[in-house]
């Protein structure tokens, strides 16, 4: 039979370690050296290696992006009944964290033109809240840059803190600057689905250099310099392992490869789904060079989401939604909500397609088919 009928697995974004074998290397050292734990070298060059990558002056490795993200909410002295401003178009992951500081979190909407906070909605927030906002949380979703000029002239205004929620961002820049390295704080994650894994982990990056030796300490359990395990703050045990870091620093070699391999995902599926009635996709700015984590496209015709969707898993392929706004959830319908209804429209809109790096040409052409064959 000519016609390909595998019905190989596809994943929306899995693992993807590199063909040299790097991360197995330095995970070999952490082992033949038995730096398995505490902390040790892999740690210490990891946060190196990364906070070079992105142009940041220092790093602190940690067990996930959700605890760097708590730490850096402390670090910037959020604190109970603060206000914090968070994007409602995100993973909960960049929302619970102002929950654990006992802060209170406004919902900012997307525009179109970034699909990330929306700058006017943003300004309008800040003039509702007046002065008692304590720390603005900026999300580049998907890997596109949220418009950060503006965000940055804004808050800098209003004289509020700004954390960058980089977690699906990491190779992504914005007028040629790493997301993540505007804000005071920013937070890369290292889960399994992101475009480098560790199998779990997270990195704070700041300029910062005493808030970042401050999430050190808070993160190995707050211990004060005494032989007597004696804490005069709050601990967390938030930081990564050595041997994790073995896998991250192999991972950071081949970035590069990974946002290549992205981009052309996305420009496959454009070429091959562009022409369909309906269809569009994710905005690429002038100033934005992303990293395609996900390629996300949008419906507007008779078909939904859902009808795509259905489609591909019968095949065993593997798509999603757009992430559901954080003012839709249940956990958090009692915050208040600033904006029209542009990410509820691309919640209603939008389907993250297959995006993982190890798919073939033909698998490529397998999920291209699947689709067109709804139209
Ligand atoms: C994955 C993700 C996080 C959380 O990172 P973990 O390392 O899984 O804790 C936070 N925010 C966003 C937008 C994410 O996609």
């Amino acid at each position: 039979m000519a016609e390909n009928t595998s019905n190989k697995k596809i994943w929306l974004a899995s693992p993807h370690m590199s063909d040299e074998g790097y991360e197995m290397q330095y995970v070999q050292e952490a082992f033949d050296t038995n730096w398995v734990a505490p902390l040790g070298p892999n740690v210490n060059e990891f946060e190196k290696e990364l906070a070079a990558k992105v142009g940041s002056e220092h790093a602190a490795a940690m067990t996930s992006g959700t605890g760097a993200i708590h730490l850096a909410l402390k670090a910037a002295g959020v604190g109970k009944g603060d206000i914090v401003f968070c994007p409602t178009l995100t993973f909960s992951a960049t929302a619970n964290p102002i929950i654990y500081q006992n802060a209170t979190p406004v919902f900012i909407d997307s525009d179109y033109e970034t699909w990330n906070m929306n700058p006017k909605a943003l300004e309008a927030a800040l003039e509702k809240y007046s002065y008692k906002v304590k720390a603005v949380l900026v999300v580049h979703l998907y890997g596109l840059s949220a418009d950060m000029d503006k965000i940055m002239e804004i808050c800098s205004r209003y004289n509020v803190i700004v954390i960058e929620d980089a977690a699906e961002s990491l190779g992504a820049y914005y007028k040629g600057r790493h997301t993540g390295t505007f804000g005071e704080f920013g937070v890369f994650s290292f889960n399994g689905n992101k475009i480098i894994t560790t199998s779990g982990g997270g990195m704070l990056v700041s300029d910062d250099e005493e808030k970042i030796k401050k999430v050190r300490f808070w993160s190995t359990q707050s211990r004060d310099a005494a032989m007597h395990y004696q804490h005069s703050e709050l601990g967390f045990n938030y930081r990564m392992s050595n041997v994790v870091a073995g896998i991250g620093r192999g991972q950071l070699k081949i970035l590069d490869q990974r946002v290549a391999k992205k981009k052309y995902i996305f420009e496959f599926y454009k070429r091959e789904l562009g022409q369909l009635e309906g269809v569009d996709f994710m905005p690429i700015n002038d100033w934005n060079e992303p990293n395609y984590w996900l390629s996300v496209m949008t419906l507007k015709g008779s078909l939904r989401p859902l009808d795509v969707i259905e489609a591909l898993e019968k095949e065993n392929i593997e798509s999603r939604p757009v992430w559901k706004p954080m003012h839709m959830q249940p956990f958090f319908a009692e915050y208040d909500y600033v904006g029209g209804n542009v990410s509820e429209k691309l919640f209603e809109n939008g389907v993250c397609l297959p995006s993982d790096t190890k798919m073939t040409d033909e698998d490529l052409e397998r999920i291209c088919r699947i689709i067109k064959e709804l139209w």
